[in-house]
């Protein structure tokens, strides 16, 4: 690559409390948390600073959050505060840059290699970013600024909260170095231990090992460590592409003459599909499984359905339903799967945070 990159990693801090006390000053200066309630087994979605004085931590049953902290105050969460306010900052990347990663709603990778603005600074570019979120929604945002996506992750968080952090490309190496082994992405909890076994502790420890050695201890994931650790790293921020179905088909050399015959096509297709949506490695959410029937007269049918999961059963349910449409024989099948649409994405992102946290779910109806 011969143009250097430019890349900012954003995260607001402490998100869905920071929206909470900008919105009640009775909610300021003291602990507060964004979750379910105890009673209902919830968990801590999101904390306040104060609160994590106290070592309370996003994930943590309320329960225990509540042990740690007796004047932890809970709040239910505002999901629709929290999308506005997730929009009206993507908004504001999009004057920088159309290379937006969001990771979720209160983070995102922006590639800001071709934005001219203030002279092409990216640390000027993300300070006016910081700048322009704070007022527009009074709230502050961390941010990391980098090379590269995994170095920009790691600059956000150290100097958070409403703090910047600037690799430039010049210091790398040397930040690289003293670097734990923790903070490698991809390294968890195993690793790091099978890695201490070993006396590395950080990236320059890590990058004695040859990727040889690396292969050989940690296998498929040796390659990617032996240029991390070196602080290479070359993922592109790559915007959410929006792929709005997913489908193979198959035309069958001999015609299927029944029911049966078709529905023993359908494991084969089945299994392609879902290779194919593995290798999609795709967040996008499923809202409808599809198949298309082809009869030797060239008329053909397809039957969708909302809410069912993409399994082999669903499919071939909706197969015996489309083959029995008519009574002739069958030159084509096809599996598929549509995903949610751009508008809706936001909607999804609510929808995983409400599958991780079910307990929110509850608490909202309840409002
Ligand atoms: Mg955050």
């Amino acid at each position: 690559m011969s143009v250097q990159r430019k890349i900012i990693h954003c995260d607001a801090d402490c998100f869905f409390a920071a929206i909470e006390m900008r919105d009640d000053p009775n909610l300021r200066n003291r602990p507060l948390a964004v979750g379910g309630s105890a009673e209902r087994r919830g968990v801590i979605a999101t904390c306040n600073y104060d609160a994590r004085r106290f070592g309370v931590r996003s994930a943590m049953s309320t329960a225990h959050a509540l042990r740690l902290c007796p004047d932890l105050l809970v709040v239910p969460p505002n999901m629709d505060k929290y999308i506005h306010a997730s929009r009206e900052m993507r908004n504001i990347f999009y004057d920088y840059t159309d290379l937006i990663e969001p990771l979720s709603l209160d983070e995102a990778f922006l590639d800001v290699s071709e934005c001219h603005r203030l002279k092409g600074s990216a640390t000027l570019i993300a300070e006016e970013i910081r700048q322009r979120i704070y007022e527009k929604l009074q709230i502050t945002v961390s941010a990391g600024v980098a090379n590269s996506k995994f170095l920009s992750k790691i600059a956000s968080d150290l100097n958070k909260p409403d703090g910047i952090f600037v690799i430039p490309p010049k210091n790398v190496e040397k930040f690289i170095k003293t670097l734990p082994i923790g903070k490698i992405f991809g390294v968890g909890k195993v690793t790091q231990a099978k890695m201490h076994n070993m006396h590395i502790q950080n990236c320059e420890d890590l990058a004695k090992l040859s990727i040889f050695e690396l292969v050989e201890h940690f296998g498929s994931h040796g390659k990617q460590l032996y240029e991390l650790c070196r602080g290479i790293d070359l993922r592109e921020v790559t915007p959410k592409r929006q792929r709005k179905s997913l489908s193979v088909e198959h035309t069958f050399a001999d015609d299927l003459t029944n029911t049966d015959a078709c529905l023993a096509k359908v494991p084969g297709l089945f299994l392609q599909l879902h290779s194919r949506l593995r290798r999609m490695n795709t967040w996008q959410r499923i809202t409808k499984v599809f198949a298309k029937v082809k009869f030797t007269d060239f008329s053909s049918t397809s039957i969708e359905k909302t809410g069912l999961s993409p399994s082999k059963e669903n499919y071939e349910a909706l197969v015996r339903e489309a083959c029995e449409r008519k009574n002739l024989a069958v030159r084509l099948l096809g599996l598929g799967i549509r995903f949610v649409d751009e508008k809706e994405e936001d909607e999804a992102i609510q929808l995983e945070l409400f599958e991780k946290f079910p307990e929110l779910l509850l608490e909202r109806q309840k409002n």
